[in-house]
């Protein structure tokens, strides 16, 4: 059976510490010899390699590399060892590339070739969710003053008119819609070519789960959705998205795709939605990787450990 354990960006073993965040956490454990960090530089981690393996998580001594660090946050402790973020300037990837014990290089690709151990990959997405808010917050939204970072890094505070800003996440409802022993899926034209995958859309304000799943089927295919259950939930990082995966049926079967929105999208059976996991779909259709939440969903159907 599938398991959303294998997800990536699931993972994350730290300990988050987030009911003693305070000030003075970073000054306390920024002296320990143990302690690791990740470091971020723009919106691209730097890895350290060793061999063929390789870790997101730094020694603190590999950041005088880089002498201008914008903000940095403590993300907790992993097996007693304490653990930072920190966003470095996006030049600082030079300072990196030059030594082979380095690899500058985008998440997705770490996730997908799966550079790092799998906890490492949620450390990761939450260090790069944290660092995004960070970087995009540096002014208070309410008066306009400059803002500055508490509560170890997972607040900023407005000196001038004492608002206190938390670090946002997006809820996004994807969805395998089904019905009779068919599921719908569809692309969009920035997608992989031939690559088909579940539909999905953020959750707006004052709206439930279930109903942003039958609001996006309907306004991206057409297709009204009753019953909808809930099955995983992913960090998406990309930039702080929490995707919520959904199973929903589908009370009819015509489509009407919103081109803006799809280039395509129909139903599958469960027979050809097999051959395209398994790579040997005869049009050369496929879904997505293994990483991704909407896999998981797709193979939960295939599978019947979803229902329906
Ligand atoms: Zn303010």
């Amino acid at each position: 059976m599938s398991s959303s354990e294998t997800l990536g960006f699931v993972g994350n073993t730290l300990l988050r510490d987030s009911a003693e965040r305070d000030r003075n956490l970073i000054e306390r454990h920024r002296a320990d010899p143990e302690a690791r960090t990740v470091a971020i530089a723009g919106d691209i981690p730097i890895l350290r390699v060793n061999g063929v393996r390789a870790t997101a998580l730094l020694p603190l001594a590999d950041l005088e590399r880089a002498p201008v660090r914008h903000e940095q946050a403590f993300l907790g402790t992993l097996q007693g060892r304490p653990v930072f973020a920190v966003l470095l300037e996006a030049a600082s990837i030079d300072a990196f590339k030059q030594d082979a014990a380095f690899q500058p290089i985008d998440l997705r690709s770490i996730a997908v070739q799966g550079l790092v151990p799998g906890d490492e990959l949620g450390i990761l997405a939450e260090a790069k969710a944290l660092l995004f808010w960070h970087s995009r917050h540096r002014f208070c939204p309410n008066c306009g003053a400059p803002t500055a970072l508490s509560c170890a890094g997972f607040r900023r505070d407005c000196a001038s008119c004492k608002t206190q800003h938390f670090p946002r996440t997006d809820p996004v409802a994807i969805m395998l819609v089904h019905r009779d022993g068919r599921c719908l899926l569809g692309r969009q034209e920035r997608f992989v070519p031939n690559m088909y995958s579940c539909l999905a859309g953020f959750i707006e304000p004052g709206e439930t789960i279930e109903d942003a799943v039958r609001r996006e089927t309907f306004e991206e295919a057409g297709v009204r959705v009753g019953g909808v259950r809930y099955l995983a939930s992913q960090p998406w990082p990309f930039p702080s998205s929490l995707m919520i995966g959904c199973l929903g049926e589908a009370l009819s079967d015509e489509i009407t795709l919103d081109r803006d929105e799809l280039e395509d999208g129909r139903w599958f059976s469960r027979q050809e939605v097999l051959s395209m996991i398994e790579r040997r779909h005869p049009d050369g259709l496929s879904t997505p990787p293994p990483m991704a939440i909407a896999d998981f969903l797709i193979r939960s159907w295939v599978e019947g450990a979803a229902g329906g």
